[in-house]
């Protein structure tokens, strides 16, 4: 489905055309697409079909309260990782009974607000984490359901920084601990155990090492129920990845066909916890150019939106589709986009061949995941605001931050 075409030289989204959301806006500014964010919804729901699921949206992707929103509107559960995204999701109209917690450094606080709300399940990563969620559930007189997140040590062959099944990273406990720890689980007064967890990596592109984990994790599973363990759901995790550029993202169908086998007959609920393959290509952020900077070696676009906006180019030298939001007949130059923050590593794109002149837009394509959910404020740069575009309808979902609202919870020092 092409929700971004063009009509006379101008950029749409659905029915809206990006230069006049930019008059109206402002830039640097996030626009999503509504038909995109729930047709990648859809894509989920119709390649698992066959096997009965939860599909858990991973809260850290875009946490935008309008994109929480849409998908508990659709039916989805939710992955968080801290106890703000906690209060996000049941902000937004999430269920919490559809919630797993996921991340390493659980504090008591986030347990107990977890607890309180009726969480699905806890993905526990460590023997101590453990404990300490019997001794928090004990205090407050409730069970705690229990996952717990194994490592299956399979090499998702992703970028090393979102690479998290490999025995060296700091997720999750050994596969082959966790028989042991299990049995440890099952005697402790205050937990429950509900199921078992893995989240290999992210931006995945081939499906061979998500069906390693998944057999690997069957196979513990069985191994499991020999001994009276039994399970009420199986979360194989996020990363499936998409196309920024030139990758062939997995077959999602061809992924519900691989789990479809391996489930059949199973008693336990598949869980999965999809993030960028929901939210990444369903957004964009529109720029404008301040100044073209010619230089001897390269050209420069230096535009409006930097690092603190779109971290990853940065941050793991990610690939965006750079495009010239209203096109022009002259012929392209080759530029370096860069941003106004005093950092080196603040780029966007390298020799992209762009016609354009100052003062022009331009659209950071597939912006949708870890784009405004990663976005600082380094530079004293209020965060873009964000509009979620629905056929004709412009929906205004975060307002542009003020240096106001920047300075807001600072205090000058007492002293005289
Ligand atoms: C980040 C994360 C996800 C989502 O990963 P994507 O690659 O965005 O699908 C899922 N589960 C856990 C535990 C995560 O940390």
């Amino acid at each position: 489905m092409n929700t971004l075409h063009r009509i006379d030289g101008r950029l749409y989204l659905e029915g809206v055309a990006l230069d006049m959301l930019a008059e109206r806006y402002g830039t640097p500014l996030y626009v999503y697409s509504r038909q995109a964010l729930e047709s990648a919804y859809q894509a989920y729901i119709d390649a698992f079909s066959a096997t009965p699921h939860l599909i858990c949206y991973a809260v850290k992707a875009n946490s935008s309260l309008a994109i929480l929103n849409l998908f508990a509107r659709l039916g989805a559960g939710f992955d968080i990782v801290s106890g703000g995204e906690l209060a996000r999701v049941l902000a937004a109209g999430g269920d919490a009974n559809k919630t797993v917690f996921s991340g390493v450094g659980k504090t008591a606080d986030e347990m107990r607000a977890a607890l309180d709300a009726g969480i699905l399940c806890f993905n526990v990563e460590s023997v101590s984490e453990l404990h300490r969620l019997n001794r928090i559930a004990g205090e407050v007189g409730k069970v705690a359901p229990v996952s717990f997140r194994v490592n299956p040590d399979v090499d998702p062959k992703t970028h090393p920084y979102i690479s998290t099944g490999l025995k060296e990273n700091k997720f999750g406990v050994p596969i082959a601990d966790a028989p042991a720890l299990y049995r440890l689980a099952a005697s402790l007064p205050n937990l429950k155990i509900s199921g078992i967890d893995c989240h290999i990596g992210s931006q995945l592109t081939d499906l061979s090492p998500l069906a390693d984990a998944a057999d690997r994790v069957l196979a513990l599973v069985d191994a499991l129920a020999a001994e009276d363990i039994a399970l009420h759901h199986i979360d194989l995790g996020g990363g499936v990845g998409i196309r920024y550029h030139d990758e062939t993202p997995p077959d999602l169908a061809a992924y519900g066909r691989t789990l479809a086998a391996r489930f059949a007959g199973r008693r336990e609920k598949l869980l999965l916890e999809p993030g960028r393959s929901l939210v990444g290509n369903a957004g964009l952020l529109l720029t404008r150019v301040e100044y073209l900077k010619p230089g001897e070696d390269k050209n420069f676009a230096i535009v409006d939106a930097a690092m603190n906006d779109l971290m990853r180019p940065a941050l793991y030298e990610a690939y965006h589709e750079i495009v010239a939001v209203d096109e022009r007949p002259t012929p392209s130059k080759r530029y370096d986009i860069v941003g106004p923050i005093c950092e080196t590593g603040d780029f966007l794109g390298f020799a992209r061949d762009l016609a354009i002149e100052e003062g022009d837009l331009l659209a950071l394509l597939s912006a949708g995941a870890y784009g405004m959910s990663m976005a600082s404020n380094y530079n004293s740069r209020p965060r873009a605001a964000e509009i979620l575009i629905d056929r004709n309808e412009i929906h205004l979902i975060r307002e542009r931050e003020t240096q106001a609202s920047l300075m807001a919870g600072e205090r000058l020092a007492s002293w005289p």
